[in-house]
């Protein structure tokens, strides 16, 4: 008999470990180990989605023919705990297992299996559309590597919207000069809005884990009882078709637009469900192709969504692979102040910023500008240490794993990664926000004021975060205009500046 051993973020049938297994002489083995969830305090809905998902994929599984042997947390302290028992019970010969998502789990294995006494082999993953050594080929030794050019390539590969002669349908590989709209063409457009998400129902086993975790994990943030997401294949299915159908006409456009009262507007909300091996990469991009086929949606909102997934997805998990775990203790700006209490708590005079941490602390969900460019734009530059931001956002989000935060948090957003990642550092002041939400309408600060009481604090950081990064940025033809732009300013101007926001920062808390 042989085990092979499934972790709560590869849930499906086409897991490669199982391939060419046998249910007659293979047992699976799932464990939901409490030191796992305690080891962040991660959002009590993150908890329900991951042990709510691989209690249906058990259930399953036995349907299927497997045998399952399954640890629930109401009596597995630990990985370890639950693999020991495992291991006096079935006494397998080897346990097989994907190779983990995530570098802490595949450098634990090799100790576990001594400690069990039992041999683990490990089984090339396949839950991205690159492998991991594919991925490091490509970048080869490069000091910095594009997106775009790895876009390219995956979209050839998979021949996914081109033409029979090798060129991009449409002609452009990327369509975003139709996309991004402000929210003066949001509302020139007649202000269109998505068909609301209707929260899935929990059914017997999402009530059972959502009581368990309310119970156990209660010092965690968020509440268990608003969990909302689908945790099986067939509901992530529908969820994903939903999508396709109702806001996946408007994502191109609106892609990078915020409204105070519209969480997730026309995004997929996909990741939680991606993440876990619940959807499969190639068929989320095959069923928006599809639907661009049938003349749907148009080829902005699906070439979108395609970069998206093969793009950006792709590239911030083989970053995380190549660049190894010591990644995330980059801290190439030097910043070092804490982060603020109020993440947790929403309680900020700040519109924008209360607007995203309530929206989070309520449901474990942000969209992608508002994690870069109001959150992360906010923690990069007060200067918050990006150990301390990055522990945040794991905590915080459902769809948060090691992989994928690592180059998005510590790259793309603080850029504490000397620009690796991203060319040029995400900062924006209070005029972006202005152009592309609502959130300053509604504020008690001023998006067009640069100082004084009613200056939002936006601008203050802005030009603060250039005047402490001046040399540094002044050589970044991104972005050396913002510096130009700041040593032209009136002394006594920039002296009030800095004076402004250091009394901001100091205050936060
Ligand atoms: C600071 C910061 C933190 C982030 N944290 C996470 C995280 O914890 N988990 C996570 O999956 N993504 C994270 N992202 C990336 C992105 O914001 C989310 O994938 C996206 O917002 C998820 O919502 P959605 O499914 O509605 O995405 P949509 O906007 O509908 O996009 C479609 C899909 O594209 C993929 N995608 C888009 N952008 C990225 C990206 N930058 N990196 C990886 N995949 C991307 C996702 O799979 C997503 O489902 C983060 C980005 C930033 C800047
Ligand atoms: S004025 Fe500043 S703080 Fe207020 S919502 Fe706008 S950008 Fe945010």
């Amino acid at each position: 008999m042989k085990t092979v051993w499934i972790l709560g973020d590869q849930l499906t049938l086409e897991n490669a470990a199982l391939a060419g297994c046998d249910p007659r002489d293979t047992c699976v083995l799932m464990i939901e180990s409490v030191a796992r969830g305690r080891q962040r305090r991660y959002h009590q809905q993150k908890l329900v989605l991951v042990f709510s998902a691989m209690r249906h994929f058990a259930a399953g599984l036995v349907q299927a023919g497997w045998r399952v042997d399954y640890h629930r947390l109401e009596s597995t302290p630990s990985f370890l705990d639950g693999l020991s028992r495992h291991v006096g019970l079935v006494k397998p010969s080897h346990i097989r297992i994907l190779e983990p998502n995530d570098w802490t789990m595949q450098e634990a294995l090799p100790q576990m299996a001594t400690e069990i006494g039992t041999p683990i082999e490990l089984v090339p993953n396949n839950l991205f559309l690159l492998g991991r050594d594919e991925f490091r080929v490509w970048a080869g030794g490069s000091r910095r590597i594009l997106m775009e050019h790895h876009y390219r390539r995956v979209r050839q590969r998979f021949d996914i919207l081109m033409n029979p002669d090798g060129t991009p349908i449409g002609g452009e590989w990327n369509l975003d000069a139709e996309n991004r709209k402000t929210v003066s063409e949001w509302r020139r457009a007649g202000c269109p809005r998505p068909v609301a998400i209707t929260p899935e129902i929990p059914d017997s086993v999402t009530s059972e884990v959502i009581r368990l975790v309310a119970e156990r994990f209660d010092d965690h943030p968020g509440k268990a009882e608003k969990f909302w997401l689908p945790t099986t294949r067939r509901g992530a299915l529908q969820w994903l078709e939903r999508f396709v159908a109702e806001r996946l006409p408007g994502f191109g456009p609106y892609e990078d637009l915020m409204l105070e009262g519209e969480p997730m507007l026309f995004h997929s909300v996909l990741t939680p469900m991606l993440n876990l091996g619940l959807l499969r990469p190639l068929e989320c991009v095959r069923s928006v192709v599809a639907a661009y086929e049938s003349g749907r949606i148009p080829l902005g909102s699906a070439e979108g969504f395609v970069r998206q997934i093969m793009g950006w997805r792709e590239f911030v998990h083989g970053v995380y692979w190549l660049k190894g775990p010591q990644y995330v203790e980059l801290n190439g700006l030097n910043a070092q102040r804490p982060l603020p209490g109020w993440f947790y708590t929403g309680e900020t005079p700040m519109n924008c910023m209360r607007a995203c941490l309530r929206q989070v602390i309520d449901s474990g969900y942000n969209h992608h500008i508002q994690r870069l460019m109001i959150l992360g734009n906010f923690l990069l530059l007060s200067g918050v240490n990006p150990k301390q931001a990055l522990g945040w956002f794991s905590e915080m989000y459902l769809d948060a794993h090691d992989w994928v935060m690592a180059a998005n948090v510590i790259g793309m957003a603080l850029h504490a990664d000397g620009g690796f990642m991203a060319t040029k550092p995400y900062a924006a002041a209070a005029a972006y926000v202005n152009r592309m939400s609502d959130y300053c309408s509604g504020c008690r600060y001023k998006a067009g004021v640069r100082t004084g009481p009613d200056a939002c604090p936006f601008n203050l950081l802005y030009w603060d975060f250039f005047a402490r990064n001046e040399k540094r940025f002044a050589a970044n033809p991104r972005v050396s205009m913002a510096v130009q732009t700041w040593r032209k300013r009136p002394e006594g101007e920039k002296a009030l500046v800095r004076r402004e926001a250091l009394e901001f920062l100091d205050g936060m808390g």
